[in-house]
């Protein structure tokens, strides 16, 4: 019976935080509501000035283009551009690109690939401030150089900014610390005029590096240290990516950030807590330049969550960098790397990212460790409903039928057999296979002697061959280690899966086999853990100490001929193994098959 109830359940079902709360408060009250939009550089010229915005929130994922984003930028990814799907807004791709130095159209590139990866695609190509221009929402800081220039020497004209001549050693250490406030700076107390002149050189080159830097001029005695005079100009003589050599000041990140959110639009600026301590600089800055009106009211808020961080993973940019530089690793997109390029090469799927990233929470907890096996679920439960099944075997034994003539007339008589694509998805048809004198069998599937709750082949025991007959083993063949080079076994006639005499003899065990007629070789690569800690460089510790040596096992496999044609990055269960996934980089369908194993069937994190 439906009661009154329902709906307040269903609602309470979807997980709320404070960012939404945020979002829907501002919604109801229509902060954002008579905001015009106001024709900003990097608009493209389709866009007319002065349009109220019909977006309702604006959102936006700022990556630094100086590495490969990894599975926490996944977070921030899912968070920012689902919310503003969510509530009928829009996301902004923007490249944070005010730093000249490490900046490299490479990050550039695979950064941009990595989000549409994700599935925001389509977001690129539909804002509703620009209907019908195809054009990706995408932005890139530097375009904003001249407005944050106009900026600097406004404040600077409104008494708000100032130059100084103190070098960093000095700079720093009249800062004060937690306990003691700040000492101002000789230079604090320059007219307007002179420091318009000094910054205007700053600006023509006429200093080297680090002679000045352009000051806020707020507060050098606030408990906020961030509000003691930050630094918001330097000097650097560098050549920049997209401006080239037009500048050789450039401005710092905690001035820039504001600005570029504020130019764009964006409502709702969603940040990690590491940058809480900045909001009351983000703030002053905006509402200075709104007062000034280079900027109209209201401008956007910042909104802080706890990072992500995943077990038995790195996501330092510098560390992954050590890894892929020394050689650790075979790239930045080896499938054992936290980098988006390598979970994908390994097999992982936008839909478990994104299960993952909204199971993981958005609070304001922060250390919290999320735990890997978390992630390993998420991609179970995704791709089990999907894959298709195949047979492969990872450890290769022969096994020989020995009765096979005698059966069916002739020993290169080959039976057909089929298997469902999926068992819960009969319209997706069946695979065929043959079944011949000679099988690949897994060698952990015989023992001489078995262990107690062993089913499947030991001498005189009888079991199933998955989709084909029951057999019974007669034992094995030995080479000269004494190891088994191979079984053998006897067919028992009348026993073919979904024939009406299949179970006339009871079986305990079924395994898994591959024909050697009709079996493919392929290269697996079977992946572990890349560190056997849990928090490799907890306490300061070398995190290339705790690297797991067996985090890559490469086998020689046989798999079935419906694999033939898998094509790079195609998904499969293998029966009884786990998930796998044609590599995307190594694949050649019908030539060269290689295999990554994504996840085993089963948590084995625990272990
Ligand atoms: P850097 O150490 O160079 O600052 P970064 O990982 O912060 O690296 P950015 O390119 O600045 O990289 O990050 C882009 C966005 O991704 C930022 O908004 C940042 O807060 C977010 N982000 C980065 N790491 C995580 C994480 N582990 N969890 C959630 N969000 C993250
Ligand atoms: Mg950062």
């Amino acid at each position: 019976m439906s009661s009154p109830n329902d709906t307040a359940a269903a609602e309470a079902a979807k997980p709320s935080h404070f960012i939404r709360q945020a979002i829907e408060h501002d919604l109801q009250a229509g902060t954002y509501a008579l905001r015009r939009w106001g024709g900003q550089p990097g608009d493209g010229p389709s866009h007319q000035a002065g349009m109220a915005d019909p977006a309702r929130i604006r959102t936006r994922f700022p990556p630094e283009p100086n590495g490969y984003l990894h599975i926490g930028h996944a977070k921030s990814i899912w968070l920012n551009f689902s919310l503003a799907a969510e509530y009928g807004g829009v996301c902004h791709l923007r490249f944070d690109d005010t730093n000249p130095e490490k900046e490299e159209q490479e990050y550039v590139d695979s950064i941009r690939d990595m989000v549409r990866w994700l599935g925001w695609d389509h977001h690129f190509a539909d804002d509703p401030a620009r209907p019908g221009v195809r054009q990706p929402h995408e932005y890139f800081a530097s375009d904003y150089f001249d407005f944050m220039y106009r900026a600097a020497e406004h404040l600077i004209e409104a008494g708000h900014a100032y130059v100084d001549e103190q070098s960093a050693e000095q700079i720093r250490a009249s800062r004060g610390d937690f306990g003691t406030p700040g000492t101002d700076s000789p230079f604090r107390h320059r007219t307007p005029a002179e420091n318009l002149a000094r910054f205007r050189e700053m600006r023509d080159g006429q200093h080297p590096d680090g002679a000045m830097v352009l000051r806020a001029k707020i507060d050098m005695a606030s408990p906020n240290i961030n509000l003691r005079d930050p630094a918001i100009y330097r000097i650097r003589h560098a050549t920049h990516h997209n401006t080239g050599d037009r500048w050789c000041i450039y401005p710092m990140y905690t001035f820039a950030h504001p600005i570029e959110d504020a130019l764009e639009q964006i409502t709702h600026s969603i940040c990690t807590l590491e940058f809480e301590d900045q909001r009351p600089f983000y703030d002053w800055l905006l509402e200075r330049l709104c007062e000034g009106g280079l900027l109209t009211a209201p401008p956007p808020r910042q909104y802080e969550f706890a990072r992500l961080n995943v077990g038995h993973v790195i996501t330092s940019k510098r560390k992954l960098r050590q890894l892929v530089e020394e050689g650790h690793v075979a790239g930045w997109d080896d499938p054992r790397m936290p980098t988006l390029a390598g979970l994908r090469r390994r097999g992982y799927t936008p839909d478990a990212l994104r299960l993952f990233a909204e199971r993981s929470g958005v609070t304001k907890t922060s250390n919290a460790w999320t735990d890997y096996a978390a992630l390993d679920a998420a991609l179970r439960e995704t791709l089990d409903p999907v894959a298709p099944r195949a047979m492969a075997v990872l450890e290769p034994l022969k096994l020989v039928i020995e009765n096979w003539t005698e059966v069916f007339g002739s020993p290169d008589h080959l039976e057909p057999c089929h298997a469902p694509v999926h068992p819960h998805h009969p319209e997706l048809g069946q695979r065929q296979f043959m079944l011949g004198r000679e099988l690949w069998i897994e060698r952990s599937d015989y023992e001489d002697t078995p262990p107690k709750g062993f089913f499947r082949l030991f001498p005189g025991n009888k079991v199933r061959l998955k989709y084909g007959y029951v057999i019974e083993c007669l034992g094995a063949i030995k080479d000269e280690a004494g190891r088994a080079s191979g079984v053998s076994a006897r067919l028992i006639k009348d026993t073919k899966s979904g024939t009406p005499g299949a179970d006339s003899v009871k079986v305990k065990g079924v395994i898994t086999w591959v024909a050697a007629a009709d079996g493919l070789p392929a290269e697996v690569r079977l992946y572990d853990r890349l560190f056997t800690e849990e928090q490799p460089d907890a306490g300061g510790r070398d995190f290339l100490s705790v690297l797991n040596p067996r985090s890559l096992t490469t086998v020689q496999a046989i798999v079935e001929p419906s694999l033939a044609g898998a094509q790079p990055e195609d998904r499969y269960q293998f029966e009884r193994h786990g998930f796998f996934v044609a590599d995307r980089a190594e694949h050649v369908a019908g030539d060269r098959l290689v295999f990554n194993r994504v996840t085993g069937l089963k948590d084995s994190w625990g272990k």
